[in-house]
């Protein structure tokens, strides 16, 4: 089997070590993107995907959606089969949590015990939910599996926050027949995320779909429910990094490539702190699928010796009820907002501009936006506001 042979057995502390020459840790979207991505660029040598986990690798997408909704099987999301993995050569090391990381013996230790050296080691360890009491939340398979079985039993469910996740777990729930209260604490939905007219339509339709929706709630009495579920976002696990003395904080910090401030460590995905060429000019997160993959390839450019920086353009979506929601660029610190279409016909999009110049769109049914407009945020473009919220012209027809 391919890999395999570049495996290395240690002698260390009396034991013996198995060292590899990438271990991934964190089975995510972004650990499975760099593995496979190392082979794809001809990586020869032993990878490891190692994760607390003990699920084949999945995607967490349908989590909140077709999976919760009960439409898709817990089997329809994996990313690859066992075969897949034994075929190019990764070992999959699942059910294990690394907790420290010795950078200069090369070496991470799990909390079974079990010590594991590298070569280079790529973090993609994501994020943990945030707890609330003893509230449900949605991160994991297993998550999903515990709410679902309490739901058996609930027709009253309060979802706390108002995000993406909040959003679509609202969406799902109603379908399924439960009464939804969703409880925000900002005056608006997806305050973090969007704009105004975002928040404001979604607010709208949720309500029409029968959900409860408080907004500006600190505090809410949930004894009143059956069922509470929580999407207030997450803590991303950089922690062993930051013990080893990595630069970062709400995350771990790393530059173009992908490296953190130690050596032979890489890091990608929701964990990893960046300045993103789309985004403001200070070091953020993403937590999207997109963002996971890419950075996770541009880590395994790197490693394979053809470095080039991360400069993907950013894009995301959300399904809830039948609204096909997408967005394209960053929004950060965008001081106009542009809607072009009409919110009440239920298609439309959101143009976000800084200083003159388009960013981000959000598109809400409307694909061919969603498409066309990534060329305008691509070339900074500084169009006429009243040629962007002209619905009738098609954006591309707007490209200088
Ligand atoms: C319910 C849900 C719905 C979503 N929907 C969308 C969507 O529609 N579109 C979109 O673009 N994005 C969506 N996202 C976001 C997207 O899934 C994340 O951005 C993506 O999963 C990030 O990938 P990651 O590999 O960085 O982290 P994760 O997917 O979080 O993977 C990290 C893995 O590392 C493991 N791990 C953590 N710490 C350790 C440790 N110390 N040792 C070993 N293993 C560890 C974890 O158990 C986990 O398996 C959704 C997320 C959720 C939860």
């Amino acid at each position: 089997m391919r890999g395999r042979r570049n495996r290395q057995r240690d002698h260390h502390r009396g034991a013996e070590l198995t060292r590899f020459d990438v271990l991934v840790v964190g089975t995510g979207h972004a650990g499975v993107a760099a593995a496979i991505h190392l082979r794809q660029a001809g990586f020869a040598g032993s990878i490891a995907l190692l994760g607390e986990e003990t699920e084949l690798p999945y995607e967490r997408p349908p989590l909140s959606k077709d999976y919760l909704l009960g439409t898709r099987g817990r089997e329809e999301f994996r990313f690859r089969t066992a075969d897949f993995w034994a075929d190019k050569g990764v070992a999959l090391v699942p059910g294990e949590r690394v907790e420290r990381i010795d950078p200069q013996a090369r070496t991470v230790a799990c909390a079974s015990g079990r010590e594991i050296g590298y070569s280079e080691l790529v973090w993609t360890a994501g994020g943990r939910a945030r707890r609330l009491g003893n509230a449900h939340v949605i991160r994991t398979l297993d998550d999903v599996d515990r709410l679902k079985e309490a739901l058996t039993d609930a027709r009253s469910v309060l979802v706390i926050g108002g995000g993406w996740i909040g959003l679509e777990a609202a969406a799902a729930l109603t379908k399924l027949g439960k009464r939804v209260t969703l409880a925000e604490r900002e005056p608006r939905l997806l305050a973090r995320c969007s704009g105004h007219a975002l928040s404001d339509f979604l607010a709208d339709r949720h309500v029409r779909e029968g959900v409860d929706v408080r907004l500006g709630v600190a505090d809410i009495d949930s004894s009143a429910f059956d069922l509470v579920v929580a999407g207030i976002g997450i803590e991303p696990e950089g922690g062993p990094l930051l013990d080893a003395g990595a630069e970062g904080g709400n995350g771990v910090l790393v530059d173009e490539l992908g490296r953190t401030t130690l050596p032979h460590i890489w890091a990608a995905g929701d964990v990893a702190l960046h300045r993103n060429p789309f985004g403001p000019d200070r070091p953020i997160r993403i937590e999207s699928v997109q963002h996971a993959t890419d950075q996770a390839a541009c880590v395994a450019r790197a490693i394979v010796g053809a470095p080039a920086p991360y400069a993907a353009m950013p894009w995301f979506w959300s399904n809830q009820y039948d609204l096909k929601l997408q967005t394209v660029g960053l929004s950060h610190d965008h001081d106009e907002e542009l809607v072009r279409g009409d919110p009440a016909s239920g298609r439309f999009s959101i143009l976000y501009r800084r200083k003159g110049k388009v960013i981000a769109l959000d598109c809400v049914n409307m694909v061919r936006d969603y498409v066309q407009g990534r060329a305008l945020i691509e070339r900074g473009s500084e169009v006429e506001a009243s040629l962007l919220t002209d619905a009738e012209r098609p954006l591309k027809s707007l490209l200088e």
